[in-house]
């Protein structure tokens, strides 16, 4: 039995059931498997059951794992998901295709500067707080308009900004799950409206656990890791 590929095949389908039961006509929803913590064969594991988007939250581990995996498989690509520190956005850069935890201002300043000297344009998600608990994201929504009109106005041109990205909150309580991505969803409807030169048609919403009812409330893109690679040894 491959267990990896399995999972993705189950994962897939599942996927699609939601998004059939949700009513959406569209068929864009991405799966993006969370390799965190898992080695280099796992990955290609998924990649032979022909996954080829992933995603890591530690550069570090990231950069190891990938920079020999771009060597042998040339159409995989890496999202950054993870709280980034200044001093990692070099290397960020130079292995991510997005980075989808953009939480700060000075942390577009740094990513436009690295991809001038590297000279290579990158996307972006912004990460927004939209649950009860204070995790990574936007301090405010003010803070996350200042973003917006600062790419609005071409101040980045070598960041690509595609949309949202949010984690609920850690509970068993559906409702407070579907208000935080609703609340993601919001967000975008209303940027659709006002920053009609942004494309901002993503939005990254569901992980292992929550990823049916992120769908049901619009997700382009769910971010899987323990359902496909099992339990993170930390
Ligand atoms: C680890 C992680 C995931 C995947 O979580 P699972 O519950 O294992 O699916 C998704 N998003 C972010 C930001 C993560 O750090």
């Amino acid at each position: 039995m491959n267990y990896i590929k399995n999972n993705i095949e189950i994962i897939n389908e599942k996927i699609e059931k939601a998004r059939i039961k949700s009513g959406r006509k569209d068929d864009k929803i991405k799966l993006l498997a969370v390799s965190k913590f898992h080695p280099a064969e796992s990955v290609i594991e998924a990649i032979n059951a022909g996954q080829t988007l992933f995603g890591e939250n530690r550069v570090q581990e990231a950069d190891k794992k990938f920079s020999q995996l771009y060597e042998n498989y040339t159409n995989i690509s890496l999202h950054l998901i993870g709280q980034l520190q200044s001093n990692k956005v070099k290397t960020a850069v130079k292995i991510a295709k997005c980075i989808q935890s953009v939480d700060r201002i000075p942390l577009l300043e740094l990513i436009e500067k690295q991809c001038t000297i590297q000279n290579k344009n990158i996307e972006i998600l912004l990460e927004v707080h939209t649950g009860e608990e204070s995790k990574s994201g936007f301090d405010s929504e003010k803070e996350l308009y200042n973003a917006l009109d600062l790419l609005a106005q071409n101040k980045y041109p070598h960041i690509i900004p595609k949309g949202f990205m949010t984690m609920a909150p850690f509970t068993s309580d559906e409702k407070l799950i579907h208000k935080s991505f609703e609340t993601l969803r919001k967000i975008q409807e209303n940027c659709l409206k006002n920053y009609t030169n942004l494309e901002l048609k993503e939005l990254s919403m569901g992980m292992s656990n929550d990823y049916e009812i992120a769908i049901q409330e619009g997700s382009t893109i769910v971010r899987i890791g323990t359902a496909i690679f099992g339990e993170r040894n930390y």
